[in-house]
């Protein structure tokens, strides 16, 4: 897949988009489809996908796919191709992820993960399951990575997604200038916001940026009509602990009216092997699921925050 901007599009007015998922039923209400925007200011120790950090489009390489051609090696104009007993070798800083390797692997062994679209071309895409939305009361999320940081494609795709009568939701990490944030409100159905940890230093030692920005956006996506859906990652060891829960929902109780569910989603430890195809270290290698009788106990925690709908998913593991 070629990364290049068609000359008619300037970069500005595409978006990198790293997944279009479709037939969603956890990024909002009904069936939905989901652009998963690439690029995101956070560094979130538990992040699940790391595909989505960098802004720019990445080479992957898939190691059970590659028959050992070596079709890829010749077709690099840069050479920054190695195939080493251990594996691929990518030399990142040459590799422009052209995709002229990925072209010519017979396997399928090498993939570039971020393609750009203008906003007609993604919604054309998402209307392909129009029907479905109208059937289920779904419709569109934008999400990330950070939308916010794709502003200007953001912006146009959700007012044009509005504009043909899809219901529209933005998940945000919260982490995203104020006028930024507003800008893209006035196309937002609904909010989905991340809220992680109470505690600014673990905020800032395990996200990578301060809580104080993260609580503002919290408190301008938390009054009004608009429904907001909170959603935090229970990580061992990271934000799993009862006055963690217990502080979030203080804050979500007291601050943020217009919250109408709050999920709490249990830690996923199978996205190691994307890290390695990144050439990135994934730091919760070992790292055990935690118990559904724990995650229990603090969905009722999470329930003394006033909010209608707590809910809690994702894979656990049996108790010891
Ligand atoms: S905010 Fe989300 S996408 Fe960004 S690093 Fe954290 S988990 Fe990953
Ligand atoms: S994506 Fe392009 S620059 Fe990068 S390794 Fe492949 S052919 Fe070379």
């Amino acid at each position: 897949m070629s990364s290049k901007v068609s000359p008619e599009h300037p970069a500005g007015e595409t978006g990198n988009i790293f997944n279009i998922q479709r037939f969603s039923i956890e990024d909002g209400p009904g069936i939905r489809t989901t652009l998963f925007m690439k690029g995101c200011p956070l560094r979130c120790v538990w992040c699940h996908n790391p595909e989505g950090l960098e802004a720019a489009p990445q080479l992957m390489w898939f190691d059970v796919r590659c028959i050992g051609a070596r079709d890829c090696l010749g077709a690099c104009p840069v050479g920054a191709l190695q195939l080493t007993a251990e594996g691929m070798l990518i030399d990142r800083e040459a590799c422009d992820a052209c995709g002229k390797c990925a072209d010519a692997c017979p396997a399928g062994a090498l993939e570039v993960v971020g393609r750009r679209y203008t906003p007609t071309e993604a919604l054309d895409e998402v209307m392909r399951d129009e029907a479905f939305y109208r059937n289920s009361g779904g419709g569109v999320t934008v999400s990330g990575g950070e939308p916010s940081m794709q502003r200007r494609f953001v912006e146009r795709f959700l007012s044009m997604a509005k504009e043909a009568g899809l219901h529209t939701a933005l998940d945000t990490s919260g982490y995203s200038p104020p006028g930024v944030l507003t800008r893209l409100l006035e196309h937002a159905d609904m909010v989905l916001l991340d809220l992680k940890l109470m505690d600014p230093d673990r905020h800032r030692e395990l996200t990578g940026v301060e809580l104080g920005p993260v609580l503002d956006s919290a408190r301008l996506v938390g009054t009004g009509d608009r429904p907001l859906w909170i959603r935090t990652p229970v990580i061992p060891g990271c934000t799993d602990s009862d006055e963690n829960i217990a502080a979030l929902a203080s804050f979500i109780g007291e601050e943020l009216a217009s919250a109408r569910r709050w999920d709490l989603l249990a830690f996923n430890n199978t996205c190691g092997s994307k890290y390695r195809r990144l050439d990135l270290e994934w730091k919760l290698e070992g790292r055990p699921l935690i118990e559904a009788a724990r995650m229990e106990r603090l969905a009722d925690i999470a329930r003394c925050s006033g909010v209608k709908e707590v809910v809690w998913s994702g894979a656990t593991r049996r108790e010891s």
